[in-house]
């Protein structure tokens, strides 16, 4: 088993750990819609790409239809 040569201090540790947080997001707006999403990604809200609709999106979804 690989051992450690010597004692990693928390400044050393924490200095190593300065790099590694995670940055947020770039969103952009849908042109469609102008909900934010991800750059190069289908619009999530309204399924456009490029000013195409490439997903179709259902309205309203009623789980309760036939449960009565
Ligand atoms: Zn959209």
């Amino acid at each position: 088993m690989a051992v450690p040569k010597s004692k990693i201090t928390r400044s050393r540790r924490n200095m190593r750990r300065s790099h590694d947080a995670l940055v947020a997001g770039n969103p952009n707006e849908c042109t469609n819609c102008g909900e934010l999403k991800r750059p190069h990604h289908v619009c999530p809200s309204c399924g456009h790409y490029a000013d195409r609709e490439v997903i179709a999106m259902v309205e309203d979804i009623d789980l309760d239809e036939d449960a009565a």
